[in-house]
């Protein structure tokens, strides 16, 4: 085993990505990653549930050992672990979150570590799908996974449940078959081709879902829309606003229902999110941009346009980079940012 990679976990925006990246990135460098100051930059620092069971899930795929340092167990709360990698990769995994912890977080660990390793992976986890400050399935399935594809992923999302705060209880199932990943550029944007909205009720009236239906019918141009309503979960209700563009990238805008807070707002919100990534002409999102980091930094090569760079993408390119010797650079373009690997 290579050297030990030491990541301090409050650096730059501080948060969960430079966890969940630095586990996958010590699978796939097979180096022993030892982790301080966990969620530094947080209201609640420290490894929270759903961090954990990343933590746990990453070990059980590589067959490593993730501890507190000295070898303890890992607790909630916990700032400081180590994770070393073992032999081989777990061809079939099964990880109940316990929580309505976001499987789509989760998911984010592993698939690349996975999708790395050339070997098939199935995987079944148990949460919620469906969590704000998280991609929903639709945006791992519909934006994230096409790219993967492009890159020579074989992989398939299913949805086989749906789970929201706070009992979780969703079902994603994760299928991999040995796939390479290589380089992709993703450079264009061009005119939107297909427009859709999708409003969830769990446990809410469907009026709810109804209204924000009505005002994606009112401000995109004839979108495909969908509501999903569930009488026995919840009390969640969130509003999905999706373009794809005719370069063949998607962009899928969340906003998610709170009390007191109008229908009509929630959907606008998302609305307003997707109009600003129309605005800027780019083919890569916000979010889209720090999740695509990681794939193409171990395929070792590729581009993307972006908008702007966030703290959280700034932050996400900083953790790769302790790990490894790739070259990474942006240029500025006119309409924002190119991120250019190798
Ligand atoms: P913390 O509690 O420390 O903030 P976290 O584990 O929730 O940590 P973040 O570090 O904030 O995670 O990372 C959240 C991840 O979820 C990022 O990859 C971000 O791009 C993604 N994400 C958040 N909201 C959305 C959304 N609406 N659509 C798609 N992806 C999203």
């Amino acid at each position: 085993m290579r050297l030990p990679v030491d990541v301090d976990g409050s650096r730059g925006e501080g948060g969960g990505q430079i966890l969940r990246t630095s586990l996958a990135l010590a699978i796939i460098t097979n180096r022993k990653l030892r982790m301080k100051r966990i969620r530094a930059g947080r209201k609640r620092p420290g490894l929270q549930p759903q961090h954990l069971a990343c933590v746990k899930a990453a070990a059980r795929l590589c067959n490593g050992k993730a501890s507190a340092p000295g070898g303890g167990e890992l607790e909630a709360g916990m700032q400081e672990l180590e994770l070393v990698p073992g032999a081989g990769m777990q061809p079939v995994l099964e990880i109940d979150i316990g929580t309505a912890g976001s499987t789509t977080l989760l998911l984010q660990t592993i698939i690349v570590p996975a999708l790395a390793s050339g070997l098939a992976l199935r995987c079944v986890v148990t949460g919620g799908t469906h969590n704000p400050m998280a991609p929903p399935f639709e945006f791992l399935d519909r934006v994230f996974a096409p790219h993967l594809r492009a890159m020579g992923g074989k992989l398939t999302f299913t949805l086989e449940q749906h789970g929201f705060l706070p009992k979780g209880g969703g079902k994603i199932v994760l299928e991999i078959a040995p796939s390479k990943l290589a380089p992709i550029e993703v450079l264009t944007a061009g005119p939107i081709i297909a427009r859709r909205a999708t409003a969830i009720v769990a446990g809410i009236p469907r009026h709810v879902a109804e209204r924000e239906i009505a005002m994606a019918e009112e401000r995109l141009d004839k979108p495909v829309c969908e509501i999903r309503e569930f009488a026995k979960l919840g009390p969640h209700n969130l509003f999905m606003a999706e373009v794809e563009l005719a370069s063949g990238v998607r962009e899928l805008c969340t906003a998610h229902g709170r009390k007191g807070y109008p229908a009509e707002d929630v959907a606008d919100d998302a609305l307003d999110m997707l109009e600003d990534f129309l605005e800027a002409g780019v083919p890569v999102g916000e979010h889209l941009a720090d999740q695509l980091m990681l794939p193409l930094a171990v395929a070792g090569g590729g581009r993307f346009r972006c908008a702007d760079l966030s703290l959280h993408a700034r932050t996400n390119l900083e953790t790769i980079q302790a790990f490894l010797d790739l070259p990474i650079r942006t240029e500025k373009h006119a309409s924002g940012f190119d991120v250019i690997f190798g």
